[in-house]
């Protein structure tokens, strides 16, 4: 086309993101401003999206400068993305005080802002955030209730979540969908309540679909329920025959309580239609290039560095209780083989990596586009202890943001508030408070991450993590 004017340029930038090509969504959008046509506000909202799509902070911090820049910030819609954009890489404190700046609020973005603090674990300020909402006569619809559902369901506040879902009906009026009842069954299921999440599952108007079962097979396996659990294999297997994540949820789960017949069955039936397991990586933004990592990596300069790396964090946080889980291993090895493949999981590289190449108390972001392993995740929580610094691992599922031997998705308290001093004694130990929580502050307390729980399935499809292996993606400096 010779004459390209910002309206096809448009056309073409959101055809892309929209069909999941997000890096090339970028590039164009550089080719744009190359070609000297001024991005519009559409063309700089798709940038925003496809930032939080790949939690690109820098990446997404360089064009939200841009954005102040040109003046584009004031809009409500554009700004409601950049709301979206950090909370979606992590940095929910960014977005509060985006959110905050914003003049003129809508209920979309105050929508977004519930939906941040619900997917990172904020239970408690998702629900203040919902009040001053309600306070200001904003109407809630469908999307909002799907936030604070999400954030009851991370916080561990089931009796407010089923409150806020029966609200939805007989008080607005919405009816509940497909997420919304995953949500809710989620919520049920992570706190041990199986049956119940069943019988949501089963009484829906909707035909449940593998997302909101392969949740339940999760909770299954986290409570042990062995009986459920080949129930909802069954109805998974016959729903999705097709998805490896699911045979290794059930492989898992039999795996778990040392049935290795139901584990050899499972792998059996997964050689059978030839399905591979999906092939896990991580990737970590360090100094604005993307690196990522596959298990076993050892492609990079400083793969020894890494490796050796992980071995003396491994020696400090076995010093504190940490026993490796070789349940995750799902290969019949020996037991030295099994650790040896657990030390090279991707996101404990990607983790080390990250220590290597920053100092200070910067946080530590890693991505994964499955998700994280039992071991890695028990690992990942005392590491944040012993190196003292936040880690945030975004995965397919949800943000776990570790600190202080702490994970946002611990369903578990805190053995007391004089190990654990940030717990916020009025509301709970699920109920925890953000660095930015003025709450947090009049206890007097230092303000620490909210511990909490949160759903999966219905935020998982909103996070729509890059199916192939991420290339490198050079921020120009800004
Ligand atoms: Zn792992
Ligand atoms: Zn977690």
């Amino acid at each position: 086309m010779e004459d390209k004017d910002s309206v096809s340029w448009n056309a073409l930038i959101a055809g892309y993101l929209q069909n999941g090509l997000t890096q090339e969504s970028l590039q164009l959008f550089r080719q744009m401003q190359h070609e000297g046509c001024e991005p519009s506000i559409i063309a700089t909202t798709s940038v925003f999206m496809a930032c939080a799509e790949l939690s690109a902070l820098p990446l997404g911090q360089e064009a939200h400068c841009y954005a102040l820049k040109v003046g584009f910030t004031a809009d409500t819609f554009l700004g409601s993305s950049i709301i979206d954009m950090y909370a979606k890489c992590g940095s929910i404190e960014h977005a509060r005080t985006f959110f905050d700046n914003l003049k003129d609020k809508d209920a979309v973005s105050w929508t977004v802002m519930i939906t941040g603090y619900g997917i990172n674990g904020f239970g408690g300020e998702a629900i203040d955030l919902y009040n001053e909402m309600e306070g200001h006569g904003l109407k809630p619809d469908a999307f909002t209730y799907l936030g604070i559902l999400m954030a009851c369901n991370h916080a561990g506040l089931v009796e407010e979540g089923l409150r806020y879902f029966e609200d939805m009906k007989n008080k607005h009026g919405l009816e509940p969908k497909l997420e919304h009842y995953a949500c809710v069954a989620d919520m049920l299921g992570r706190v041990g309540k199986l049956a119940e999440a069943a019988r949501i599952i089963e009484d829906m108007p909707e035909e449940p679909d593998g997302r909101i079962w392969s949740a339940l097979l999760a909770a299954c396996r986290t409570h042990g329920d062995i009986c459920l659990g080949e129930r909802v294999i069954e109805k998974l297997l016959e729903l999705e025959p097709d998805k490896a994540e699911h045979y290794v949820l059930a492989s898992n789960l039999y795996a778990s309580s040392g049935r290795w017949d139901g584990v050899r069955r499972i792998r059996n039936r997964m050689k059978e239609i030839g399905l591979q397991k999906d092939p896990g990586f991580s990737w970590i933004d360090v100094g604005g290039r993307v690196f990522d990592f596959v298990s076993g990596d050892n492609r990079l300069p400083e793969s020894e560095e890494i490796h050796r790396m992980w071995c003396s964090l491994e020696e400090k946080i076995r010093g504190i209780g940490y026993v490796p889980d070789t349940s995750s291993v799902l290969h019949e090895k020996g037991e030295e083989e099994k650790l040896k493949m657990l030390r090279g999981h991707s996101e404990k590289q990607a983790i080390s990596f990250g220590l290597l190449k920053t100092s200070g108390n910067k946080k530590i972001r890693v991505c994964k586009n499955i998700r994280i392993c039992r071991d890695c995740h028990n690992a990942a929580k005392l590491v944040s202890k012993v190196v003292g610094r936040e880690i945030i691992v975004r995965d397919n599922k949800r943000f776990h943001h570790f600190r202080d031997g702490w994970c946002s998705c611990d369903v578990s308290c805190p053995p007391s508030s004089s190990e654990f001093p940030h717990v916020n004694p009025k509301v709970g130990c699920r109920y925890f408070r953000s660095p930015s929580s003025s709450r947090g502050r009049r206890s007097g307390r230092p303000a620490d991450v909210t511990i909490g729980r949160f759903l999966t399935s219905a935020a998982a499809s909103n996070w729509p993590v890059p199916s192939h292996q991420p290339v490198l993606l050079v921020v120009e400096p800004g």
